[in-house]
């Protein structure tokens, strides 16, 4: 493989804005394939702790069984400590020597790129595909480091998150045409985000 590209993220869950970023993503800048790197530990300190990791995982592997080109990696998952995007595309580096690493993200993670454990390293490690999202122009952009190894992908805006289906979901409104129908069904099985996570 010529050419990884990488998503990183909570997944908490995931829905057609992480998947439509990587289609996009793969297919504008060709891409053989798409690893989606599910978060063990975050970095970020988040007001609601996240869903167990091997639950946010299992829905990973559902929403992208349909397409040929997304994998799923396990590497944050069963890495102890922090997940920092470095040490993960080190791992990567070291299973693909000889492959270009894309990491793509949303336009909002973008722009806290700079305060990213190692930027510099990262950027000698793989390109970054910044992906629009609705709430964050691209004049925001100017407020990170340009640099020629960060691709702005400029296309439809998909104003879905994570957040707003957890919210939805507590608050008994459709998330349906949101995320894959599969995804909605192990959700509700299992009867996730039902009730705020205690700390
Ligand atoms: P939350 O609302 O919990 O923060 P989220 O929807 O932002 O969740 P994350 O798991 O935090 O999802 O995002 C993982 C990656 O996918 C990040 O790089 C983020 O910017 C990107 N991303 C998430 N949703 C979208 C979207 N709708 N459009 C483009 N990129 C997205
Ligand atoms: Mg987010």
């Amino acid at each position: 493989m010529n050419r990884v590209g990488i998503i990183g993220g909570a997944f908490n869950p995931i829905h057609y804005g992480h998947l439509f970023a990587a289609e996009e993503a793969r297919v504008t800048f060709k891409l053989d394939v798409v690893y989606f790197v599910p978060t063990g530990t975050s970095v970020w300190e988040k007001e609601e702790p996240l869903l167990d990791k091997e639950i946010r995982y299992q829905m990973v592997v559902i929403a992208i069984q349909d397409n040929p080109y997304f994998r799923v990696s396990r590497e944050e998952i069963d890495r102890p400590g922090k997940s920092y995007t470095v040490l993960t595309l080190q791992k990567f580096k070291e299973l693909f020597p000889a492959s270009s690493l894309f990491f793509i993200t949303g336009m909002d993670a973008l722009l806290k790129f700079h305060k990213w454990r190692d930027p510099e390293e990262i950027l000698e490690l793989a390109e970054l595909i910044a992906v629009s999202r609705p709430g964050y122009t691209l004049n925001d952009v100017t407020r990170s480091p340009l640099n020629s190894r960060i691709h702005v992908l400029k296309t439809i805006g998909v104003a879905i998150s994570s957040r707003e289906i957890r919210e939805r979901v507590r608050k008994n409104l459709p998330i349906r045409y949101l995320l894959p129908p599969e995804v909605e069904a192990f959700i509700r099985e299992k009867n996730l985000y039902r009730e705020e996570v205690p700390r």
